[in-house]
């Protein structure tokens, strides 16, 4: 038997605000263990907590970006449970007023993921392990999160994985989170049942809890996929609970059976309680959200005319995008798209280089590039040459354009060359001929470098192509 999955989603996602949520401390991550810490975050008795008006907006911004009303009057509950790492022995929470609700995204396959809510919370502290002991770093205790529910609607993990990508992207774009899963700023809850094809009823779940990579996210779904399906199939049945990942295995283990939430004990926090927001208040975030990544991306694509899967890469941070966007300016776009692409892209190894993206050449220096290129002033190969030094020095293109670069060969000397070049090089002429496309490089290198550079290799490649016909 085939079993259709359900999947919900519970994503908790650190707010990038200066400090924590009911103190000055600092939210900076790592740090020495118990240094960003004060009597109200480790839950000292007697101290008392005020909100952070910062994390309201941050989240109200998030809650917009993602379609969602935001509530005028929302309530913080206290949620109670024993465990090292909140020492007052219950986390300030949102219960049953929470500040955003509905929202959700259009997939890509067209099918809707609703949002259930977006509640605000205090994170809590983290546990060491050390050999036979347990040590607590509560630098993480009262740094302000999200936690963004979704309907149980998707379907399969390629829909979950899709999503996380477009949240994170998303609150990126609005600058509330880093949403870096490696440093633990954004974390899933996968909640997944089984039922059969056509059934209109959802089947008993599990949840398994603080998945922190999409591998993780992916491996839990995969192996509770295979792993209820089997007890289904028995005859048996799932049973309500919560699990934990292993990422060494990259299997799921149970870790107790669900609690409910009446077991937390919710009630409003007496020293918060209300959070107010203004009509006027919400209707300035809403104006103050940037162009969000699903418009930027309709934009490259229709009136940028750049290809999807390019205007993706550079839709995906909105540093990259801001780059592009100013060093496009008055050029084809498309040219711009590629060099970054192909040429500065490539420079670079790992995501985090894309998100804190910065390169020695300036997007303005660039664009100043990527127009004497266009207006034919240097060569292709001039601006390769130049855009090395630019690199190494972050300085204008200008300063290492020298009068013989932007002598362009062309024309009657170029074709002549060209003929010279072909005739020197019969032999990859022919490979070339009998159906070796690459043989033509070698005859259009050899251009190259009898013009050292000076001569546009697009252009005598169809000079070659028009000699040799
Ligand atoms: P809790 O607060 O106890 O974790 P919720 O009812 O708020 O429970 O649901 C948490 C998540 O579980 C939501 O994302 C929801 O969509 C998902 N969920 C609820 N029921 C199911 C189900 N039968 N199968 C899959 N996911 C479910
Ligand atoms: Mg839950
Ligand atoms: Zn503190």
């Amino acid at each position: 038997m085939k079993y259709e999955m359900v999947i919900g989603l519970e994503t908790h996602v650190e707010l990038s605000t200066a400090t924590k949520i009911f103190c000055g401390c600092t939210t900076k991550f790592a740090g020495e263990p118990n240094a960003h810490c004060c009597e109200i975050c480790t839950g000292m008795p007697g101290s008392l907590p005020s909100l952070n008006r910062a994390v309201v907006e941050y989240a109200a911004t998030a809650g917009l970006a993602l379609g969602g009303d935001v509530r005028e009057k929302s309530v913080m509950a206290r949620k109670h449970y024993v465990y090292p790492d909140l020492p007052k022995a219950y986390q300030i929470s949102q219960f049953d007023l929470p500040l955003v609700s509905g929202g959700g995204m259009t997939l890509s396959n067209g099918r809707r993921i609703n949002l259930t809510r977006i509640h605000i919370e205090e994170d809590a502290g983290k546990l060491v392990h050390r050999g036979a002991n347990v040590a607590v770093d509560y630098n993480r205790g009262g740094v302000p999160l999200i936690e963004i529910v979704t309907e149980p609607d998707f379907r399969d993990a390629s829909e979950v994985l899709e999503y996380m990508e477009r949240l994170q992207t998303t609150l990126r774009a609005v600058g509330v989170s880093d949403c870096r899963m490696q440093e633990g700023s954004m974390r899933c809850d996968v909640n997944l049942s089984l039922r059969i094809p056509g059934e209109t009823a959802y089947g008993v779940r599990s949840e398994t809890k603080n998945l922190n990579s999409f591998t993780a996210v992916a491996d839990a779904i995969r192996t509770e996929y295979a792993r209820q399906s089997e007890i289904l199939g028995a005859g048996g049945t799932v049973e309500q609970e919560t699990r934990g990942y292993d990422a060494d295995s990259g299997e799921t283990h149970s870790l107790r059976s669900k609690e409910n939430s009446d077991d937390y004990r919710y009630f409003p926090e007496p020293d918060i309680v209300t959070v107010r927001l203004s009509p006027e208040e919400i209707e300035r975030l809403r104006g103050a959200l940037p162009e969000l990544p699903d418009a930027k991306l309709a934009r490259y694509v229709s009136v940028l005319q750049i290809p999807e899967a390019d205007a993706k890469l550079l839709t995906k941070y909105r540093a990259v995008s801001e780059y592009f966007e100013r060093a496009a300016d008055g050029i084809a776009p498309k040219s711009a798209a590629n060099f970054i692409i192909t040429v500065m892209f490539a420079e670079i190894q790992t995501e985090a280089e894309r998100e804190n993206w910065n390169p020695a050449v300036s997007a303005a220096n660039l664009n100043g590039l990527l127009k004497l290129t266009e207006a034919g002033t240097i060569s292709r190969g001039t601006q390769k040459r130049v855009y090395g030094e630019m690199s190494a020095s972050g300085k204008p293109a200008a300063d290492f354009v020298t009068a013989e670069d932007t002598a362009q060969i062309t024309g009657d000397e170029l074709r002549a060359l060209c003929e010279k070049a072909v005739a020197e090089n019969a032999k990859s002429v022919a490979d070339y001929k009998s159906g070796k496309e690459k043989a033509l490089k070698a005859v259009v290198g050899a251009v190259m470098r009898e013009t050292r550079g000076r001569a546009d290799a697009v252009l005598a490649e169809a000079i070659i192509l028009a000699v040799i016909a």
